[in-house]
């Protein structure tokens, strides 16, 4: 892409919301190519790096975070309205996180759990991925995001096409790997079938059960994978628990929730807590 008309690099942003920081993280961990990269591109605004703070707008931004609080809702406005590219990094910002859990419970009974004074907290009964308020250009998947994909997607940038970053399941990379099969040999839960790659198989590397943290594969059947694992006995609490974690919110990961969250709590709250995937 060509930079911005007064400026002769490519002018990057990189914002917060509702997050941890480790999708930043990342790139401040490039460590060999860190360099490279502030060579090539005018780090505007990175607030996590550097208090220098340069206005926009901006060639590319990048994303962290759901939209949780109304002032983020503004602010996300306002990020689409400077950058020429968004992108969105991390389970957080591109599903809603571990924070959109909260978007099949009580809002108001949690923040009364939690604080003394609730009526102070400004959240969203909802925490939502970025691409439900904005459009967005891109998006890198993961808790937190791939260095490898981040690398591929700002040479995409520098280069003026579109990043190739490989669409398919986890399985996919466990079988490049060599990896002996969790659930095949072990009898693992595994979401390595119905989750997108990106991860280089970590879990099962280690011998557990991929947790899908780089969200659903799509088109892929999340819901048919459900059925297949409670088909082999498993408990749908434990099915349930397995799929309701960092990309909960994603569909089709979120109408599996859905449907099993309703048997769960179907069974009354006196079934036992048959959970633990791996
Ligand atoms: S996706 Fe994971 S690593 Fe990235 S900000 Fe969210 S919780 Fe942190
Ligand atoms: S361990 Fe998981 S990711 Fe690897 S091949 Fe088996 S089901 Fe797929």
């Amino acid at each position: 892409m060509a930079p911005t008309a007064t400026h002769t690099r490519p002018r990057v942003a990189v914002a917060k919301l509702a997050s941890c920081d480790g999708c930043q993280l990342t790139l401040l961990d490039l460590e060999d190519e860190l360099l490279d990269v502030a060579e090539r591109f005018e780090i505007a605004d990175f607030p996590e790096a550097s208090s220098r703070r340069s206005p926009g707008p901006y060639d590319v931004v990048f994303v962290e975070g759901a939209v949780s609080t109304p002032e983020q809702a503004e602010q996300v406005q306002e990020l689409r309205r400077e950058a020429r590219l968004l992108v969105t990094i991390g389970a957080c910002a591109t599903a809603g996180g571990i924070q959109a859990l909260r978007n099949w419970a009580d809002h108001d009974a949690f923040r009364a759990a939690v604080y003394e004074h609730p009526e102070y907290v400004e959240s969203l009964a909802r925490a939502t991925p970025v691409s439900e308020h904005v459009h967005v250009d891109a998006e890198l998947r993961g808790c937190p995001i791939d260095p490898g994909q981040l690398l591929e997607l700002l040479t995409a940038v520098l280069l003026g096409r579109r990043p190739q970053i490989r669409d398919e399941a986890v399985c996919r990379e466990c079988k490049r790997k060599g990896l002996v099969c969790v659930e095949v040999a072990q009898g693992i839960a595994c979401l390595g079938p119905v989750t997108q790659s990106g991860c280089g198989a970590l879990c099962p590397a280690y011998g557990r059960g991929c947790y899908g943290c780089f969200g659903p594969r799509r088109p892929g059947n999340a819901k048919g994978w459900s059925r297949a694992l409670l088909a082999q006995g498993r408990p749908p609490e434990e099915v349930w628990r397995l799929f309701a974690g960092f990309t909960a919110y994603a569909e089709p990961f979120r109408a599996v929730v859905t449907e099993l969250g309703v048997a769960k709590a179907a069974a009354g709250p006196g079934s036992p807590d048959r959970a633990g995937t791996a």
